[in-house]
């Protein structure tokens, strides 16, 4: 029940839902694509050192980062807009550039919905293909703004960096945002386009691959005049939305980049062997080039195999949304959590059929 001083302008809204994080037993928690790694000993080393600078405000610029982040990709720090997870970013992006409405697929990360909704944005879902690649065209010939996961979300399936520039290039009035949570493990990122093009935003998150899902950060990258209407937009609401901790302990992850990639490498190995696994046991699965898997069984309901998971400790994510429900979203953990997983998997699967 919504309090009678509810503003009526968000009584339609349908807040997003996050992966459950249940503390009843300990779980396998293969549900929301965190890391299974630790974050690096620079991370721990740096979040203890501004432990004792906690009594003053971040700086608001997030100085020290933003240019550690410019010099990793080989652009300005006025291309960089660090944030609060990159769910701030979206949000920022929905309130300054989609005057002309957003449109984004179907099937995808359900953030981008909810925030159209709480922003008034007009909106279209263009629906997925059946083998959920996305239809180009659409991308090509809207005017609103797109928004599009790459690899998309809880698909794994990514666009080719041309498929990109074909969308840029057939609008230049028209601005497109890429969202790169989990262009680490394999798909090819679109940030060098970003010189190129002043109507691309790319994103990009701490959560996923450098293990900081806790410490909420995200950042953007685009032109100069995109990320100067971001900070518009960003003092506007909350100047220090990056605390210092979490400021520490990105610099820290960039600083360990190896590590970083040690994990990327991990992650996608244990991809690979989970597959093979999985394809043994019957299942079959979209090409992912993220940390999940989105797999399915012919002879068992993706709701099934969630709930007789859950029972054995093991957590994945299953969406109730119509071309979903037989699939459940795997996170690809450590190759211990994975061999856990095909475990119960295969209990399941005797039992069942
Ligand atoms: C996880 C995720 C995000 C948001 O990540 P933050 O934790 O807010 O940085 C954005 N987009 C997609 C597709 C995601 O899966």
């Amino acid at each position: 029940m919504m309090s009678k001083f509810f503003d009526s302008k968000y009584k339609s809204l349908t807040p997003y839902t996050p992966g459950e994080q249940p503390q009843d037993m300990k779980y396998t928690k293969l549900n929301t694509n965190e890391s299974p790694f630790l974050v690096s000993e620079k991370s721990r080393q740096y979040v203890l050192e501004e432990i004792e600078k906690l009594q003053l405000y971040p700086d608001p610029d997030c100085k020290v980062l933003t240019q550690k982040i410019a010099d990793y990709y080989g652009v300005d720090a006025q291309n960089v807009l660090l944030t609060n997870g990159s769910d701030e970013i979206l949000n920022f992006a929905f309130m300054a550039f989609c005057e002309n409405g957003a449109a984004f697929p179907d099937i995808t990360y359900g953030f981008y919905s909810v925030f159209a909704l709480l922003n008034g944005v007009n909106y279209t879902e263009f629906p997925l293909n059946d083998d959920f690649t996305v239809n180009l065209d659409d991308y090509i010939n809207t005017d609103k703004t797109v928004f599009l996961a790459n690899p998309n979300a809880p698909t794994g399936i990514a666009l080719s960096l041309s498929q990109i520039e074909s969308i840029l290039v057939a609008k230049p009035e028209r601005l497109v945002v890429i969202d790169e949570a989990y262009v680490d493990f394999g798909a090819d990122s679109a940030v060098n386009l970003t010189k190129k093009y002043d109507n691309l935003l790319v994103f990009h998150t701490f959560s996923k691959s450098r293990s900081l899902a806790g410490g909420r950060l995200g950042y953007g990258i685009g032109n100069k005049e995109l990320i100067r209407d971001l900070n518009t937009i960003k003092y506007s609401t909350n100047p220090y939305n990056i605390n210092r901790l979490s400021a520490a302990a990105g610099l820290g992850m960039l600083e360990d980049d190896k590590y970083v990639r040690d994990n990327c490498k991990k992650i996608i190995d244990n991809r690979k062997y989970t597959e093979q696994k999985l394809a043994e046991l019957g299942f079959t699965f979209t090409n992912s080039l993220a940390n999940f898997i989105f797999a399915k069984h012919p002879q068992i309901s993706g709701k099934e195999i969630y709930l007789e998971l859950k029972k054995r400790g093991v957590l994945v994510r299953h969406f109730d949304k119509e071309r979903l429900t037989e699939y459940n979203r795997i996170t690809i953990g450590t190759k211990e959590q994975m061999d856990i997983l095909l475990e119960a998997l295969k209990q399941i699967l005797e039992e069942k059929i």
